[in-house]
């Protein structure tokens, strides 16, 4: 069990968590997110885990759930015909099944992936299953030895207001130690992800210098401020002054590229005169191409993500200057961040020092009303997003 001694303050920029918390054995829900049934969490677990999260409920509860259920499989951007948006009864909880209000839902950039047919590191949601999606809620009835009735949880429980759950891959996170909402953001998959994208692949030394691309959305801003905290120079790309201005300002970036109004190849030769030894990649496409241009000798680019590419639909554009990797000796790495799941705990429990320390902020962007999703979830390609974007579903 975890000891927890802990403090929140809210800034007007956002939810600043102040932790006084040694971590013991740091039982942060999220820290066990994906590791399923005792294992490694593997992406079969993630994808039939979800597939039985998602499956028809029937039967009465008094309670309705509302949802949103794969319609069509999007060209380009995904729009709200996509889905269904369908009201079914809730049934009430088998022996060994729990029943969650869903509170917050993640919205991620992979979410369009997921709508597509094909082979990917995950299975595609079907047609008329719920769109699968993280959130964090409250068990409102349990009968599963491990749940209780007010409990706060993490899982895939799906753009729904109502998930039943077997408890497979749902894990107890603690209002306490930190806002809901932060589990969704640096406490989890978000953060997660950054730390081991820039720490395990992109291996950032002291006075190093970063680039950070997508830097004011949820993994970007988490990346930027840990190589910040490992002693390198740091510059973000991100789309539009103000967001520029916060990457600097308030988050201790070096220097930051607008790259709706700035060259970006000049700016890069400006803020990185050395070259670049990481750049950490959520963007891909012609911000990809012009890094590729000015890397330093033996950098180092991690291929977290490439949303630019997400909606096209005349192919992916690739990386033309690709021999830079071989005239700099250099190396470009893609990364999923379920394949950390067995280190999930010691990343969290490092992260949430840091944010104790006040050296690692969260913002959350969130927006109230699970029927918004289609539109909210565009703000992702639009760039309206700072921070992690999330729905607020209900109260706690
Ligand atoms: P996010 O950065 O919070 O939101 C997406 C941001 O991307 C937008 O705010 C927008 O910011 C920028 N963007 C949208 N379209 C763009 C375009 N055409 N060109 C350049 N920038 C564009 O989303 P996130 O959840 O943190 O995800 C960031 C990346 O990480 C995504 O590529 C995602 O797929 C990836 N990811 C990967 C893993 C993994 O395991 N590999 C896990 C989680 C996330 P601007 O205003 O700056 O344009």
């Amino acid at each position: 069990m975890s000891r927890l001694f802990g403090g929140l303050s809210h800034s007007r920029s956002g939810i600043t968590v102040t932790l006084y918390v040694p971590f013991p054995e740091i039982q942060l829900g999220l820290c066990h997110v994906l590791v399923m049934d005792g294992g490694g969490g593997s992406n079969d677990d993630w994808g039939s885990m979800a597939q039985w999260l998602f499956k028809e409920s029937r039967g009465p509860m008094n309670l309705k759930n509302h949802q949103f259920r794969l319609a069509a499989r999007p060209v380009g951007m995904a729009k709200r015909s996509d889905w269904n948006y369908v009201e079914e009864p809730v049934r009430d909880p088998a022996d060994g099944e729990l029943l969650v209000k869903v509170l917050y839902v993640s919205l991620d950039p992979a979410m369009r992936g997921w709508m597509n047919e094909g082979r990917s590191y995950i299975a595609p949601v079907q047609i008329g299953e719920v769109m699968r999606a993280g959130g964090v809620g409250k068990v409102v009835a349990s009968k599963h030895p491990g749940f209780a009735v007010g409990d706060h949880v993490f899982g895939v429980f799906g753009m729904q207001e109502y998930a039943l759950s077997n408890g497979q891959g749902v894990n107890k996170i603690d209002s306490r130690l930190a806002p809901l909402p932060v589990y969704l953001s640096v406490l989890g998959l978000t953060g997660l992800t950054a730390y081991f994208a820039l720490l395990d692949v992109g291996q950032p030394k002291p006075g190093e210098t970063v680039v950070v691309s997508g830097a004011a959305g949820a993994v970007g801003m988490v990346a930027g401020q840990i190589a910040h905290i490992k002693g390198c120079r740091v510059v973000g790309i991100a789309g539009g002054a103000e967001k520029c201005q916060y990457l600097v300002n308030d988050l201790g970036f070096d220097a930051a590229i607008d790259y709706r109004g700035e060259d970006v190849r000049e700016s890069l030769k400006k803020h990185c005169p050395k070259g670049v030894d990481v750049y950490f990649d959520n963007v891909g496409g012609e911000i990809l191409d012009i890094v590729l241009s000015q890397l330093a000798l033996h950098a180092r680019i991690v291929i977290c993500g490439a949303i630019s590419q997400y909606n096209n639909t005349s192919g992916i554009k690739g990386p033309a200057n690709y021999l830079s990797l071989l005239v700099n000796r250099a190396r470009m790495e893609g990364m999923v961040i379920f394949d950390y799941a067995p280190r999930f705990a010691d990343a969290v429990k490092e992260m949430a020092g840091w944010m104790a320390a006040g050296k690692l902020k969260s913002r959350e962007h969130i927006v109230e009303g699970l029927e918004t999703f289609p539109e909210t979830f565009l703000k992702l390609f639009k760039g309206e997003n700072t921070g992690k974007l999330m729905i607020k579903v209900a109260e706690g």
